[in-house]
């Protein structure tokens, strides 16, 4: 098989609500680049990446020019083992992981229709039947958060992710987490996520504050060594996320000890082979994982879920039905929330069905 054609598409997702994050973040309509690799053999794999610019190093407007100074590398390439075709894509261009996700995401979804198998028996196998999800909360006032928390345990919610920080008040964050650990009562993990928006101090009071309840903290600075220092002032146990996007920072966060939890998400590595590696390695230092993407549609989101699946339920905190959060939906037969968790798509590749109507004619090709 090879690669005969590169596709590009930007594609505006909306959330349904906009999301409110420490440091006067937000997320209200953020482009989606979708891509998809066409082949001489009649398959095409699809992959997706959303970035968030203000969240992390990565921006929907530099996906094209990287994916072209890539593509001389992809096109007549044989897609299927993604991960040599990958390792040449990192000797020549270093860096951009977030680009490179898309391509890897399509050429795992190529593979495993070659090999006429959903991805998840390619990234381990199918470990479990489904999934727990998590809900976040936007950073709103706290007796909101909490009737929100409420509603979505309502619907089998099992854990929540508070975000902290946009009001500026710590004392604000205090009332917010204990509003929502009251709410869902005992039982549901609850976790507070400052999306690196704090300092040692302002963290460290929140978390001292709320000591004697059942709460995690989630990144409340923008280092680990600063992450570290409220885990330790604060004795709770923290979540990695923005600072936790390759093998080094992983053992770094392990070795600091405040890795208890761990985001793994797709775009921040580099896409599924790269993640997986991730997933292994934290398998083996028992830090729990949440197996997500910064943001995204359809694709992404089937992308993510079946790496999930492939994980075994001990090492699988949650995942995150991304495409849950945002409009317009891009593809047919995709997984649905059930009772507060998720199952991965079951037909062959990614197993959804893109919609090309809604897609339309791409906005920029290489063959
Ligand atoms: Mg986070």
């Amino acid at each position: 098989m090879k690669i005969t054609r590169i596709a590009l598409w930007h594609v505006p997702l909306t959330s349904h609500e906009t999301y409110y994050m420490a440091g006067g973040k937000t997320c209200a309509t953020t482009s989606s680049v979708i891509l998809r690799l066409d082949t001489d053999t009649g398959l095409s794999g699809w992959g997706e990446v959303c970035p968030i610019p203000h969240y992390l190093p990565a921006y929907a407007g530099g996906v094209a020019p990287a994916v072209a100074e890539m593509a001389p590398l992809l096109l007549g390439a044989d897609p299927v083992g993604p991960e040599a075709l990958m390792a040449r894509l990192d000797r020549h261009l270093i860096g951009h992981p977030y680009a490179k996700s898309a391509i890897d995401i399509a050429l795992w979804d190529l593979t495993a229709q070659a090999a006429g198998l959903p991805l998840f028996a390619l990234l381990g196998g199918r470990a479990v039947a489904d999934m727990p999800l998590y809900h976040s909360l936007t950073c709103v006032e706290p007796g909101e958060m909490a009737r929100m928390a409420r509603e979505a345990q309502g619907a089998g919610m099992t854990q929540f992710q508070v975000k902290l920080g946009a009001s500026g008040d710590w004392q604000v964050d205090v009332e917010r987490l204990a509003r929502v650990r009251e709410a869902v009562g005992p039982g549901p993990l609850v976790y507070g996520d400052w999306n690196c928006g704090s300092d040692t101090l302002t963290a460290s009071r929140v978390g001292r504050a709320v000591a004697d309840l059942d709460i995690m903290l989630e990144q409340p600075c923008p280092t680990i060594a600063e992450c570290a220092a409220v885990r330790d002032a604060t004795r709770l146990p923290m979540k990695l996320d923005e600072t936790a996007h390759d093998i080094s920072s992983l053992l770094e966060g392990a070795r600091a000890g405040c890795m208890d939890a761990v985001a793994l998400k797709l775009s921040k590595f580099g896409g599924l082979s790269a993640t997986r590696r991730a997933r292994d390695l934290c398998l083996h230092l028992g830090a729990r994982m949440c197996i997500e993407d910064t943001w995204g549609g359809d694709i992404t989101t089937a992308a993510l879920l079946h790496l999930a699946a492939a994980t075994p339920a001990s090492g699988l905190m949650n995942t995150c039905d991304l495409a849950h959060y945002v409009g317009p939906a891009l593809a047919r037969d995709t997984p649905k929330r059930h009772k507060g968790r998720i199952a991965p798509p079951e037909g062959t590749g990614l197993g959804i069905a893109v919609d090309h109507d809604r897609l339309g004619p791409p906005d920029l090709c290489h063959d």
